[in-house]
């Protein structure tokens, strides 16, 4: 019988913790990360094998190779080449799995309170105790309040993948029949996209290619124009948060392609055989417009999930993002125990405070000199000081203040080579307006779990010497280890046989046939097994020699 405890007097799961006790003797902390995406991934490959007992808690038991599934979805790649199993990654080191999906946290009692339906298909309810927690649960889909989903489809997992490619070979399928009118195979053959987004982007041109490559040699009953696919964007332009060039190169190159793209366009409602939206006109005015639909993809952009939203709630006042759950530079949750519980990934956002960091330090040279702070007057050689020290604590915040001395004159308005409190004051506003957050992609939840794996590597071979020495209610994190720092390695999208790059700073390219191979490889590169390199490889191979598999 499992001891009982918690505030609701759950059932505790010591058994999975203390089971493969190697070392009798030395307690090893209880490391619980929440979720196996490229968060939680991350942090298990970079994390030493002995240092911690590591348990993971999440409702899927693999891994997802998310960047590839929009080509899952038309059977590109198999299904199976982009899932790894999580207790495969978790063998390296010795850690545990739970499959179930973790509901709320006690963060005064150190317990992670999750359910799963037991064999019976009832719910059951258990604590998980932990000494450190990751939440890397991501994200879930933004509805954005629009009706009729349940005639939409999703891209999140795998699930969804096999869902829309069933569909998709199904709408051909009728299509054939000799008894489908006109009217209902065009309305079968129209694929709309909701969403410019690069989800959204890269499954249209994966349908283009399709439909293209596929349907000419095996459905040669169906004409291509009786085919049609769109894409419902609500912004002015598609994949509007990357370079402008790499969004132009996209919507021409749909263009050429007869992907149809509507922009400024707000969906309103989903039916079963049409979608509804409303278009801004160049003169302003909204018309409310239709499209027959066979097939439509949900890709809007992303909100927290339901235990982000809890966790924030719990935390009040020290969680103040509505999108994801905050944390500071050293990825710590705001407001839980420090040094306890961590976010990562797509749930969490780095809290971004440099103006009010600023403004402290203001405060305290303005002390220091005996002054109000109203009555200051900084002189170049002190804002040197206050730029040396928030590059010091807001790493991620640098490629926004390497131009701080520019700043310094540009505010400077009367020229008189100080800044006093109303110039000081425009300045950090435009800081704050400048500093954007943390892009919602893999390659940052794999750069953030990258991150707490040395820290945490660090930590356990530290902790002993700086606990003897009695420190340990001080600041352990920011004393061993580095703030976090974001690097921005460029973002792929692809583009139907081409793929466009976004390498930031202003650097960006897209082009032909040889993109597609310098994308693959960049994918290849990051793909976390030699078993997954393997299959997808076999996979472009089969595709290339024999065309998609177009069965369901
Ligand atoms: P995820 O990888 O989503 O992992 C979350 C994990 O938490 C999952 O294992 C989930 O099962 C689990 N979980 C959820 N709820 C709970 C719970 N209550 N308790 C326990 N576990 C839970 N990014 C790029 O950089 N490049 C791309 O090309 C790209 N393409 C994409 C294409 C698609 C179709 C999609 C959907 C996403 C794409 N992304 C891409 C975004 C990228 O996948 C995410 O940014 C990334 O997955 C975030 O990692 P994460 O660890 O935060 O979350
Ligand atoms: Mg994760
Ligand atoms: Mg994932
Ligand atoms: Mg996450
Ligand atoms: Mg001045």
């Amino acid at each position: 019988q499992p001891r009982r405890g918690g505030p609701k007097n759950l059932p505790i799961a010591e058994v999975f913790i203390d089971d493969t006790e190697e070392h009798p003797g030395k307690s090893k902390p209880r490391l619980v990360v929440l979720g196996g995406g490229w968060g939680g991934v991350a942090l298990l490959k970079d994390l030493n094998p002995d240092d911690y007992h590591v348990t993971v808690i999440s409702p899927t038991n693999y891994f997802l190779f998310t960047p590839m599934l929009p080509s899952a979805t038309v059977g590109t790649l198999e299904l199976r080449s982009l899932v790894e199993p999580i207790r495969r990654i978790l063998s390296r080191v010795h850690g545990h799995f739970i499959r179930a999906k973790a509901e709320d946290v006690e963060f005064s009692y150190k317990l992670v309170e999750v359910s799963q339906l037991d064999h019976k298909g009832r719910e059951v309810r258990f604590y998980v105790p932990y000494d450190k927690l990751v939440i890397a649960v991501g994200s879930a889909t933004n509805p954005h309040g629009v009706k009729g989903l349940e005639n939409a489809f999703f891209l999140k997992d795998i699930n969804d993948a096999r869902m829309i490619r069933n569909k998709v070979i199904q709408n051909l399928e009728i299509a054939c029949l000799p008894t489908t009118t006109d009217e209902e195979r065009k309305r079968l053959l129209s694929f709309v996209v909701s969403g410019g987004g690069p989800t959204g982007v890269e499954f249209a041109a994966e349908l283009f290619d399709l439909l293209n490559e596929d349907l000419t040699r095996h459905f040669p009953r169906l004409l291509r124009n009786e085919i049609s696919v769109h894409i419902i964007q609500s912004r002015s332009h598609i994949l509007n948060t990357y370079d402008e060039t790499v969004s132009k190169y996209a919507e021409e190159r749909f263009a050429r392609d007869q992907v149809e793209v509507l922009t400024n366009s707000r969906v309103k409602e989903v039916q079963q055989d049409k979608i509804i939206f409303s278009q801004k006109q160049d003169d302003g005015t909204v018309v409310t417009k239709e499209l027959p639909i066979g097939f439509c993809l949900w890709s809007t952009g992303v909100s927290p999930t339901a235990l982000s939203q809890r966790l924030a709630k719990k935390l009040g006042a020290s969680q103040t993002n509505r999108h994801a759950l905050e944390t500071d530079t050293h990825l710590r949750l705001n407001g839980a125990p420090l040094g306890d519980v961590y976010a990562i990934g797509d749930c969490a956002t780095v809290q971004n405070n440099v103006a009010d960091s600023i403004v402290s330090f203001l405060r305290k040279l303005a002390w220091s000199r005996g002054i109000e702070p109203e009555s200051l007057q900084l002189h170049f050689s002190d804002w040197r000081n206050v730029a040396a020290d928030v590059k010091k604590r807001f790493p991620q915040a640098i490629n926004h203040l390497k131009r701080l001395d520019k700043l310094f004159y540009e505010f400077d308005k009367d020229q008189s080579g100080t800044l006093d409190f109303g110039e000081l004051r425009e300045l950090l506003n435009q800081i704050d307006s400048k500093l954007t957050s943390l892009p919602a992609t893999a390659q940052r939840a794999h750069q953030q779990g990258q991150y707490l794996a040395h820290k945490f590597n660090k930590l356990a071979k530290i902790s002993d010497a700086m606990l003897a020495n009695d420190i340990r209610d001080g600041d352990l994190d920011a004393a061993v280890y580095k703030a976090f720092e974001y690097r921005h390695l460029g973002s792929l999208a692809y583009i139907g046989n081409s793929a466009v790059f976004d390498l930031g700073e202003g650097w960006s390219m897209a082009g032909g046939l040889w993109a597609v191979y310098a994308w693959r490889s960049v994918y290849f590169a990051q793909s976390v097994s030699f078993r997954t390199r393997s299959l997808m490889a076999m996979d472009w191979m089969k595709r290339g020699l024999f065309g998609r598999d177009l069965v369901a």
